[in-house]
């Protein structure tokens, strides 16, 4: 048999019902896989056994003709999703051992439509991050490597998703993006990820960073294989106050609508000083490739966006640093026993939290405290508002935009990770979405002249997932990126 851990979850899906493979065989060649890719960390805790048990009742599923949109399919969990019975980490030391009761929603949903859930993968400490080096459990190896075979961090804070699936150990896997966490790792690891609508999934049970922004969707292969993934993972929730109640289109038959007569914005702000020229002119090849396939290109302005990343830097602090409050080895986690009760709080948090998430509660408490509320805190929602029309007034003049998905390629290991505002401006291209609550996808497109993959980045209208499915559907035949990553690891 061919290599199971290859094809597409589209190809998968549709091997899978035609009984060309069982669920047990491709999620063998998948833990298979994944136990040669040990030394890329990509994953906190694997679930081998549930895994093979899974795949045993899809396949009786699959033999009456039953099962879900998902039946069969290994794929992986970021470990910011709680699941039931499986540790659940957010990458942190404070977590301890803990195994949550409850399955959060979008796992509960892809169980039910039949996902083989291999296991948690790796992320930046609480999703804080963009190289994937915060994590209590270690940096994750990026599969891609220049020709001085130095590692290279996968981005962050979905690391772990990015990587297993760049290196063919899942078909795909959920992610989170707060400030650019799904797009960011895409495109350092050549894969695609979307970042839906904010209020599109339900964020029940998904440990909270920055609640504003905070957002989950899939990181995959291919675009259709994220409107897939999508479609299970998105929908109304009761339980998630912000969720929409809203019907969830059909995200993989989006992909076929190419892009005659659409209008796609390039906003002329997206580009940075040390950007390397490479990007540019992938930028530019961009437009060319939409323009050829029927759409028009229009030129468009968000004067605001200098102003997202430092109102960012202040909103997701905030939001972090109060959502944190609730670790304080009390509960849940490990707890440092000292003197008298606050003693112990400080010690459990003094402990329990790294280095990135102590500073961003440091920041957050800081910016919204009395006397700096208002010069902080109050100033970056305005900017946000600001931000937000800005898109509004772009979208009278097009429907989707288009930019790259980062300033740079891959980096080393340990390269930014002494220089937080170095590393922060990984994320100057992606924050906008957030702010705004848009729908955003990273489409790997080219490698650059080290061979490290690059993405470009389309933007939608809010709950236009649609039409960001089909203009990345067509940026994604254009560029026929079909460059894998040697595989020094196996
Ligand atoms: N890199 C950004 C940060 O560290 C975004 C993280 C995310 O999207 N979760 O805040």
């Amino acid at each position: 048999m061919s290599d199971l851990t290859q094809l597409t979850l589209e190809a998968a899906l549709a091997g899978l019902k035609s009984k060309d493979f069982s669920s047990v065989e491709i999620t063998k060649a998948h833990i298979e896989a994944c136990e040669k890719g040990a030394k890329l960390n990509a994953f906190i805790t694997t679930d081998y056994d549930n895994a093979l048990k899974s795949a045993e009742a899809s396949d009786a599923r699959l033999a009456k003709g039953e099962g879900g949109n998902l039946e069969g399919a290994p794929l992986g969990m970021k470990d910011l999703f709680c699941t039931e019975n499986v540790r659940t980490t957010a990458g942190s030391k404070i977590l301890g051992d803990f195994k949550p009761q409850y399955e959060s929603t979008i796992s509960a949903q892809m169980k039910s439509d039949g996902m083989v859930m291999l296991g948690k993968l790796n992320l930046d400490e609480f999703a804080m991050g963009s190289a994937n080096e915060t994590s209590h459990f270690g940096s994750v190896i990026n599969p891609w490597k220049a020709e001085d075979g130095i590692d290279l961090v996968p981005g962050g804070s979905s690391g772990g998703s990015a990587t297993a699936v760049a290196a063919n150990m899942c078909l795909g896997a959920t992610a989170t993006d707060t400030g650019g966490s799904i797009r960011q790792p895409a495109s350092f690891t050549g894969t695609t990820g979307i970042k839906p609508t904010y209020g599109r999934c339900s964020r029940w049970g998904v440990v909270a960073f920055a609640s504003s922004l905070d957002q989950a969707g899939p990181i995959t292969r291919t675009v259709k294989d994220a409107a897939i993934m999508l479609q299970s993972m998105a929908g109304y929730d009761v339980k998630d106050s912000t969720s929409l109640n809203v019907a969830v289109p059909d995200f993989a038959a989006a992909c076929d609508n190419g892009v005659k007569g659409l209008r796609i914005g390039i906003p002329k702000e997206y580009t940075m000083d040390g950007m390397p020229a490479e990007i540019e002119t992938l930028w530019q090849q961009g437009i060319k490739w939409l323009q050829d396939a029927g759409a028009e290109i229009v030129n468009v302005s968000l004067p605001h966006t200098k102003y997202a990343l430092p109102a960012y830097y202040i909103v997701a602090p905030a939001e972090a640093s109060s959502n944190l409050a609730r670790y304080d080895g009390m509960r849940y986690g490990n707890r440092v026993d000292g003197e008298n009760l606050y003693d112990t709080y400080e010690r459990s948090r003094a402990e329990g939290f790294g280095e990135e998430v102590r500073r961003r509660i440091m920041i957050g408490t800081y910016v919204l405290s009395a006397g700096y509320y208002d010069a902080y805190y109050l100033q970056a929602q305005k900017v946000r508002t600001r931000i937000a029309e800005d898109f509004n007034a772009a979208w009278e003049k097009c429907d989707a935009l288009l930019t790259p998905t980062c300033p740079s390629a891959a980096f080393a290991v340990g390269r930014k990770i002494d220089d937080p505002v170095t590393m922060y401006l990984n994320d100057i291209f992606t924050v906008t979405a957030n702010l705004a609550g848009l729908p955003a996808m990273s489409v790997p497109v080219s490698l650059d002249k080290d061979g490290l993959p690059l993405g470009l980045q389309i933007i939608g209208r809010a709950l236009d997932e649609e039409t960001v499915f089909a203009a990345s559907a067509a940026l994604e035949k254009a560029a026929n990126f079909t460059a894998k990553p040697k595989k020094w690891w196996a």
